[in-house]
C-alpha cells in the first residue's frame, strides 16, 4: 500500500511511536469515521501488531512512549495514551500518564476505545480486586465456552484481558478464542 506523502513528511519517515524506519504503514486510529491525515499515524509492523493483538504486547517495546507521547500530533497522542493505559499494570506507564498532557477533546477521542472505558464502576474479580485491561486472571471454576464448544478448566490462565462495556464482564483469549467472561468467575493472577 502506498503511503500518503504528507503522512511520510509529518512522520519524517519513521514510526511515530517507536521511531523504527522499516516496515512502515499508515494506521487509521479507531474509531475510523473519516480517513484523513489527521486520523492516521505512521507505524511500524511491530507497533501495529502489538496494538491489534494484546497477546503480543511486549511492555518494554513501549518505553518508546516516553518520547513519542510528547508529539504535537493528536493522533499520536491518542495512541500513546491508549497504550499507556493498557500497560498500566507495569507501573511505569502510570508515571508517564500523569505527566502526559492532552487537550480535552483529544482525550475524549483517546477514550473512545473499546479496551478502555471511562470507568465509574470498576470491574472486580471474585475477591473484589479491581481488574484492568492487560491484567492476567485465572479461572476459578470449569467453564463451558459456548461457540468454541469446549470446557475451559479451572486454573486456566488468561493473559492480557480487556474490559468491556459491561462492568461484570471482561474479554480474554482462551485456546486462541476471544471470549467474553464473567468477572466473578475469575481471580486476578
Ligand atoms: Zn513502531
Amino acid at each position: 500500500m502506498s503511503i500518503d506523502n504528507a503522512l511520510l513528511q509529518r512522520a519524517e519517515s519513521k514510526c511515530e511511536l517507536c521511531t523504527a524506519t522499516d516496515n512502515l504503514s499508515a494506521y487509521d486510529v479507531p474509531p475510523v469515521t473519516l480517513v484523513t491525515l489527521d486520523n492516521s499515524v505512521l507505524l511500524c509492523n511491530s507497533c501495529i501488531e502489538q496494538i491489534e493483538d494484546p497477546d503480543k504486547v511486549d511492555p518494554n517495546h513501549w518505553r518508546c512512549l516516553n518520547d513519542s507521547m510528547w508529539s504535537a500530533t493528536p493522533a499520536v497522542q491518542v495512541m500513546a495514551w491508549r497504550m499507556l493505559n493498557r500497560l498500566k499494570a507495569e507501573g511505569w506507564p502510570n508515571d508517564l500518564l500523569e505527566m502526559l498532557y492532552i487537550e480535552d477533546d483529544v482525550k475524549k477521542w483517546a477514550m473512545a476505545d473499546k479496551s478502555i472505558r471511562s470507568v465509574e464502576e470498576p470491574t472486580v474479580d471474585c475477591n473484589g480486586a479491581e481488574l484492568i485491561a492487560g491484567d492476567s486472571v485465572i479461572l476459578n471454576k470449569d467453564l463451558y465456552i459456548k461457540g468454541a464448544n469446549f470446557t475451559a478448566k479451572r486454573g486456566t490462565l488468561i493473559k492480557s484481558i480487556s474490559l468491556t462495556d459491561n462492568d461484570y464482564q471482561i474479554e480474554g483469549n482462551i485456546n486462541g478464542t476471544r471470549t467474553v467472561l464473567a468477572a466473578r468467575y475469575l481471580k486476578k493472577a
